[in-house]
């Protein structure tokens, strides 16, 4: 998989220390909170939030949602599918999204709305990574790892046809994979 890589944008060592100090700011404003929901979009958040939430050190609830917008093409489709959703009501809850990468912001403006519709008291988004010049929605993130160019990321749990998820660093894609 390495040899696919163009460049490495953030290594292991730095997506730690990136998602300590995630996990401390976000403890920090949590820690009145009664039992928010962690609420992790599937797949690419699983190597980012089960880090993170080692590092959060209030009461919590983990949930998983898989909400998808890619298919398996490397830009996003524009059409929000819901193929798995969240177990538990979220009605009066605190809940944080747990997001990979933000790109046109249409996943989360999808999942943001519903959750609100559905009587959640706040909804709050962290990022491992974010694309902000990929935005067709306005949207930001309260909590952002790292700002990265609009470039095909895979690696840390984000992939391409589902492949590179476990690679344990951030890597730019070579086009010469995707443009074959
Ligand atoms: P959005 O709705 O913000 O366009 O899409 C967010 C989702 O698109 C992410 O959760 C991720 O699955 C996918 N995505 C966006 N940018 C990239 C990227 O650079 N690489 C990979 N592998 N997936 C991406």
């Amino acid at each position: 998989m390495n040899k696919d890589i163009k460049e490495v944008l953030l290594s292991h060592e730095e997506i730690l220390t990136i998602t300590k100090k995630l996990g401390s700011l976000i403890s920090a404003d949590y820690k009145n909170s009664s039992k928010p929901i962690l609420l992790g979009l599937l797949k690419g958040c699983v190597p980012f939030m089960s880090y993170l939430m080692n590092y959060l050190t209030f009461p919590l609830e983990i949930e998983f949602m898989d909400v998808s917008s890619y298919g398996n093409d490397i830009k996003s489709s524009g059409d929000v599918k819901i193929k798995k959703d969240i177990d538990v009501s979220v009605f009066n809850r605190d809940v944080i999204i747990c997001e990979d990468i933000v790109d046109t912001g249409q996943t989360l403006n999808t999942v943001i709305r519903l959750l609100h519709h559905r009587g959640a008291r706040s909804v709050e988004v962290v990022t491992l990574l974010d694309k902000p010049d990929g935005r067709i929605t306005p949207f930001k993130p309260k909590y952002i790892g790292y700002v990265i160019p609009k470039v095909f990321v895979v690696g840390f749990g984000l992939d391409y046809q589902q492949y590179y998820r476990n690679l344990p660093y951030i890597g730019i894609l070579k086009e010469s994979i995707y443009k074959k």
